[in-house]
Order: structure tokens, then sequence, then C-alpha cells
């Protein structure tokens, strides 16, 4: 039994020296990345779930790292969140989105609104609302048209800075979604005590509508109790034509997903018809 817990443990070690040394790496690499230019803004479009017009996009961040090749933002954003570099980097995101919406809206139409991921870590940082506020003047796009998406992670601490940076966002114009509605613990809780316009249902409910009575009745009843809140709905992860079409007579507002388009490139997003 001794043995067996010895070799237990230093295989654990070694699995635990594997996951320390790819996080040192990433974190290694990640400084400088910004100026090495190796992040992408992607943008995926978000449509009418009625006719599938494109009413604007999301934008998903891209890292291509010279000796670490494509990195995942499910695997960086927590790094960069950890280390504080999610500041300048989020910074990043917000100015490339609104620079592209610019030109996008020229191109298609003015009303197209852009959305951005913002993380915790982004709302210690007290120039994060004056940085919006002059980016969009910058830019010239009006403060609708920018969405920002927030997690209940960001909620969750319940910090007064975080209200008075919400409260100063909503104050600008700004639009507020609640991104991966449904999978943490007090999702109604914080729509009842934050101004949200948006409520993004997580891929995982959406996934299950066309095969799974709960799910459908889940995301039905959800799509009820926004609507009398007066909330938009985007359903995200759309994949099948089953879901879109459940979700049209759901009365869904929005949808992205596979099935319409994914995260694409500036110059693939252009080439859209409109
Ligand atoms: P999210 O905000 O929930 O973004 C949706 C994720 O689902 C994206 O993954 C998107 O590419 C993916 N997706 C979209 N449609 C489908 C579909 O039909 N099927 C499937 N299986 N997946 C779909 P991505 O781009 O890998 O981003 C992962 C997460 O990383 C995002 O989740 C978001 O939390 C975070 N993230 C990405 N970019 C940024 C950023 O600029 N800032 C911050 N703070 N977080 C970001
Ligand atoms: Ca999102
Ligand atoms: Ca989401
Ligand atoms: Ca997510």
């Amino acid at each position: 039994a001794k043995a067996s817990g010895r070799n237990t443990y230093s295989f654990f070690t070694d699995e635990m020296n594997t996951i320390m040394q790819r996080r040192f790496q990433l974190e290694e690499q990640m400084h400088g990345a910004l100026e090495r230019n190796e992040f992408e803004v992607y943008y995926q479009p978000q449509y009418t779930v009625l006719n599938q017009e494109i009413i604007g996009a999301e934008a998903l961040l891209r890292w291509n790292n010279n000796s670490l090749g494509n990195i995942t933002p499910d695997e960086f954003i927590p790094i960069a969140e950890h280390t504080g570099l999610i500041v300048p980097i989020g910074r990043y995101v917000i100015k490339q989105a609104l620079t592209f919406l610019n030109q996008w809206q020229k191109q298609n139409a003015l009303n197209y609104s852009i959305s951005v991921n913002l993380s915790p870590r982004q709302f210690r940082d007290p120039g994060l609302v004056n940085f919006i506020k002059s980016t969009l003047k910058e830019t010239h796009i009006a403060a609708s048209c920018l969405n920002l998406e927030i997690t209940e992670g960001v909620l969750m601490s319940g910090q007064s800075y975080i209200y008075q940076a919400i409260s100063k966002l909503k104050k600008l114009g700004v639009k507020l979604a609640m991104d991966d509605f449904g999978t943490g613990y007090s999702s109604l809780n914080y729509l009842r005590q934050y101004p949200f316009d948006e409520l993004k249902i997580d891929r995982s409910f959406i996934q299950g509508i066309s095969e799974n009575k709960p799910d459908c009745d889940l995301v039905k009843a959800t799509i009820a109790m926004s609507h009398s809140l007066g909330l938009t709905v985007v359903a995200e992860g759309v994949e099948t034509n089953e879901q879109l079409t459940l979700l049209q007579d759901m009365g869904c507002n929005v949808c992205q997903g596979y099935l319409l388009n994914r995260p694409l490139t500036i110059q693939q997003l252009l080439k859209l018809p409109k």
C-alpha cells in the first residue's frame, strides 16, 4: 500500500509539473505578445432568429504564438486574468472591435453592433469606463452599438466598484448582456440587481432543445421571463436547423452559432452578403 501510495504521489507531482510548466510558458510568452502583435480579434456574426439577418457580431480573441502555436481563449484568458495582463489585452480587444465596427457600419448598416466580453479583473482597472468612453468617441461609434458581455463571475464579489462601473457604463449608453445564462448559481438574483439589456442563453441549454424536453422547457421559460423583463434574448451555440426552428417558435430574438457562421476574420466578415 505504501509503494502504491508513493507511486501515486510521484505521478501526481509529474502531472503537476507539466501543468505548472505549461502555465509558466504561457505566462512568459504572454508578456510581450501584444507588442509582437500575436493577438487577433475574430468576429462571430449574430443574426435575427426570425429571418437570419446580420445585426452585429461578438468579438472573440485569438492568440497565435511563435513557439506555442494557437492557444485557445479557454486556456489563456484565465492566465491573463490571473496575471492582470487581461487589462491591456482587453483594452486592445475593445479598441480593435470598435475600430472595425466603424468600417463595418460604413460598409453595411449604421445600426450594426459589436459585443465584447469583459472579465472580472478588467473591472478593477479604474480607467476602464473612461477608456471605453474615449474609444467610442475616437472611433465615432454610438455607445448603444457596444454590447458588453459579462458573466456571473464579474458580479459574484459584490464589490461596490463593480456596481459603480456598471452604472457609469449604463449612463454612457452602452448595452449590458448577461453571458452564459443558466450556468451559474444566482443568475436570477443578478438580473434583479443589475440593469441588463440582453440575456445570452448558454450553449449547453441550446444543445439539448431538440432532443430534451426539460432543456426545451427551460429555454422556453427563460425566453418568456426575459421578455417580460424587457430583455433581448440571444441563443449561443446554435448548430442545427432543428434548434433554429424551435428558437423561432419560442420567439427568441438573436442567435449565433456554427450553423450560421464560425468566428471569422475581418476580411471574411466584410465579404459576407449583407
Ligand atoms: P463565450 O463568451 O461564451 O463565447 C462563446 C464561445 O463559443 C466561443 O469560444 C465561440 O467560438 C464558441 N462557439 C460559438 N458558436 C458555437 C457553436 O455553434 N458550437 C460550439 N461548440 N461553440 C461555439 P471561444 O472563441 O473559444 O471563446 C471561449 C471563451 O473565452 C468565451 O466564451 C469567453 O468567455 C472567453 N473570451 C474570448 N474572447 C475573449 C475576450 O476578448 N475577452 C475576454 N475577457 N474573454 C474572452
Ligand atoms: Ca460571450
Ligand atoms: Ca457565452
Ligand atoms: Ca462561455
